[in-house]
């Protein structure tokens, strides 16, 4: 088995998930008490939070640089960084590495086309939903996103930076998010990325209707898939 190591802590919330996710898979794929092969490194989120504000994005590609470099020396085979955001710096990473980098915008993307989908909704953070960067990585693949309108995206980043990072989960803020894809899908969207890895806390499959994607979920099992081959 391949040693996983996970850049996490963007929030530890959704971190936790990953380390869950993981775990799980591995023991589903080779039963017993197998368990992943794995190194986390949980960085201080208040100071990745301060670059985006901020706009000091070379600050934080140094910071998750150091930190990805350091779970190669201590031996990954593999590195995650465990949001989506945090992706805008994700080439300047993967490039200081000779391990891979698996990207969580190709794992996502992969999903939406095995499964016949080429209008996804994009919910994520501001920076995800604006910054273009996600959203070029999906056309390379062939995949046109729609991105919410600029309310709907200020709402979802409220959300996730002031309730699911402090693991808060509120009904009214699910109503919110379903009632956003309800109208997306109404005007043409074939499916829903839950863009940000802290969206599977609040937003469950089942409680809409029509394909879903978890780039939590995807980015793991790409992991997994990758650790066990
Ligand atoms: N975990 C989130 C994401 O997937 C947001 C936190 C961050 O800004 O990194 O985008």
């Amino acid at each position: 088995m391949k040693r996983i190591g996970l850049i996490g802590g963007m929030s530890w919330e959704s971190t936790a998930v990953y380390y869950r996710l993981i775990n799980q898979a591995v023991r589903r794929r080779h039963g017993g008490l197998h368990s992943a092969d794995l190194l986390l490194h949980s960085v201080n989120f208040a100071e990745i939070v301060a670059c985006q504000t901020a706009g000091r994005w070379d600050q934080a590609a140094d910071l998750l640089t150091a930190s990805a470099r350091h779970l190669e020396q201590a031996g990954a085979d593999m590195v995650l960084i465990c949001t989506n955001t945090m992706h805008l710096v994700a080439d300047a990473v993967a490039a200081a590495l000779s391990v891979p980098l698996l990207n969580i915008i190709d794992a996502t993307g992969a999903a939406v086309r095995r499964n016949g989908c080429a209008q996804p909704l994009l919910l994520a953070t501001r920076y995800t939903m604006e910054q273009g960067f996600y959203a070029d990585r999906m056309a390379r693949q062939g995949l046109t996103l729609r991105i919410p309108a600029a309310a709907e995206r200020q709402r979802m980043h409220d959300i996730i930076f002031q309730e699911l990072c402090h693991g808060v989960i509120r009904e009214e803020s699910r109503r919110a998010v379903l009632d956003i894809i309800a109208r997306h899908r109404a005007e043409g969207a074939d499916s829903v990325i839950l863009g940000c890895t802290e969206i599977c806390l609040l937003i469950e499959p089942q409680m809409q209707d029509g394909p879903l994607f978890d780039s939590t979920a995807l980015h793991a099992d790409a992991a997994v898939a990758l650790a066990l081959a």
